[in-house]
């Protein structure tokens, strides 16, 4: 059992996308740094469905062959029901040139925490932070319980820079007690499983039995259903189906209850019905996970940054979770980089940093959720940073915003940072298709 240093230059809590990708960054330029992981990697983890945008952060830190060989299902776009709506996207129409992901996040996350490692990173799993202590602001204390002997015992690291990457067990806001949950109709929770031999929605329209899977490109399927909406992501060899409802739609229920309404509402549903109809649902494999929606005004300090979900949660309704951790961490360590060559500024790069990230949570939150009204959102910030995207990019998710009613909001800003005139023309029909009908 490998000891755990006394100190290091920049510690990380949490092996996910966010902390692994932050910590492989600061190893690659050099920098002594330690991730302590409180489960046993590879842990499970949901949202599998992966949007291209994810291969440039991927292309930074040299782990993209690393997830290319493993062979995840790649897709081609989406597909969403919406208020009896039918659209499509793919993403060659619009000219990507690399594909989404279906991916098991438990190996996923597992390549990149291990690419971590093998760029020196120092990483421990079994080690859960337990306190921070700030009382020195120069080298804070760290206090963990190191669980991989039989002891529990605990221990000390000091560290100049603290990264939290601890997912929605937002560590620090919890600690500085910041952590507010949206209070509005747009507070969701989300059940989810998994089925066996789930027919899954082909890049032609068309539903197919999963032996398919090797000559038809799977897209991911997403339909409203109340005030939510469900998905349906095929996997290599089960299907993650998950229901996202108004966090107040299943109080009182007990775990058996929620299952029942969870398997009732997903064979209620056309066309998700007719997918599931051959399949199995996986004993024990329902998940759940209320009031998902927060957010802090506080998520970069002198000594800290609050990055991936740790910082704040958008519903994941255009699969933006996995992309803003390893944006968030690739902008965080750049501060620190900056901070550990001249610490003087290192208050200045810290206010740099929140405000990029609360740009790109508030992008993530205005496309997403319908009213936001003034929770979280910077309405200048998520202006400016539409004017800086790529077109590609600002395309795709402009396109993908008319797929739903959530994001008035999003197109009311994009509006009026004059963003929308560049694309009248080059909308072209197919790009934005509304289709009558799906053969499934
Ligand atoms: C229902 C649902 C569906 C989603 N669907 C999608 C999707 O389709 N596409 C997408 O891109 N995103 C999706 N997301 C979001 C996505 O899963 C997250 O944004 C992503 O996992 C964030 O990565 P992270 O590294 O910040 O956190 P995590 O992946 O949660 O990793 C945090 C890690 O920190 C560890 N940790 C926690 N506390 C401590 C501690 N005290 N000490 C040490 N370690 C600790 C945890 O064990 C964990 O491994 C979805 C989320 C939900 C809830």
């Amino acid at each position: 059992m490998n000891a755990i240093p006394k100190s290091c230059d920049v510690l990380v809590i949490g092996g996910g996308p966010a902390g692994s990708s932050a910590a492989t960054h600061l190893a690659q330029a050099g920098i002594d740094v330690v991730l302590l992981e409180r489960a046993i990697f590879p842990r499970n983890q949901v949202g599998e469905s992966l949007i291209p945008h994810i291969w440039k952060f991927t292309d930074m830190t040299g782990v993209t062959k690393k997830i290319e060989e493993e062979g995840f299902l790649a897709k081609a776009g989406g597909i969403t029901v919406w208020d009896n709506k039918i659209h499509q996207i793919l993403f060659s129409d619009f000219g990507y040139t690399r594909p989404g992901l279906h991916v098991e996040r438990d190996i996923f996350d597992n390549i990149l925490l291990e690419h971590a490692t093998s760029s020196g990173a120092n990483v421990f799993n079994h080690v859960a932070v337990k306190n921070i202590d700030f009382s020195d602001k120069e080298w804070p204390k760290v206090i963990y319980t190191d669980k991989r002997g039989e002891n529990n015992d605990d221990g000390v690291i000091r560290c100049q820079y603290m990264i939290d990457a601890s997912g929605h067990s937002s560590f620090l806001a919890n600690q500085f007690k910041v952590k507010q949950t949206i209070s509005s109709e747009y507070n969701f929770l989300s059940l989810w499983g998994y089925y066996k031999n789930a027919r899954f929605a082909g890049v032609d329209r068309q539903s197919y039995s999963a032996d398919a899977l090797s000559e038809v490109k799977p897209v991911t399927f997403v339909m409203s259903v109340e005030n939510g909406w469900v998905w349906h992501i095929v996997l290599r060899d089960k299907t993650s189906v998950g229901l996202v409802v108004p966090s107040d739609r299943t109080k009182g229920m007990d775990k058996q209850q929620r299952e029942l309404f969870f398997k009732q509402t997903c064979s209620q549903l056309p066309y998700l019905s007719k997918l599931l109809k051959p399949a199995q649902f996986i004993e024990g494999s329902l998940q759940f996970r209320p009031d998902y929606s927060y957010y802090s005004n506080n998520i970069c300090g002198e000594n800290y940054y609050c990055i991936g979900d740790a910082a704040a949660f958008v519903d994941p309704i255009f699969s933006h979770g996995v992309q803003n951790a390893l944006y968030n961490a690739a902008v965080a360590t750049l501060a620190i980089k900056e901070s550990l060559k001249n610490k003087k500024k290192r208050l200045r790069y810290s206010q740099l940093c929140e405000s990029r990230m609360q740009q790109f949570y508030g992008f993530s939150r205005a496309l997403s959720l319908g009213d936001f009204g003034s929770h979280g959102v910077n309405p200048d910030l998520v202006k400016s940073l539409m004017k800086t995207l790529p077109p590609l990019e600002l395309e795709l998710i402009l396109v993908a915003s008319e797929m739903t009613n959530r994001s008035e909001n999003f197109r009311k800003l994009a509006r009026e940072a004059g963003v929308l005139g560049q694309f009248d023309k080059s909308f072209s029909k197919n790009k934005r298709e509304q289709i009558d009908a799906l053969h499934f």
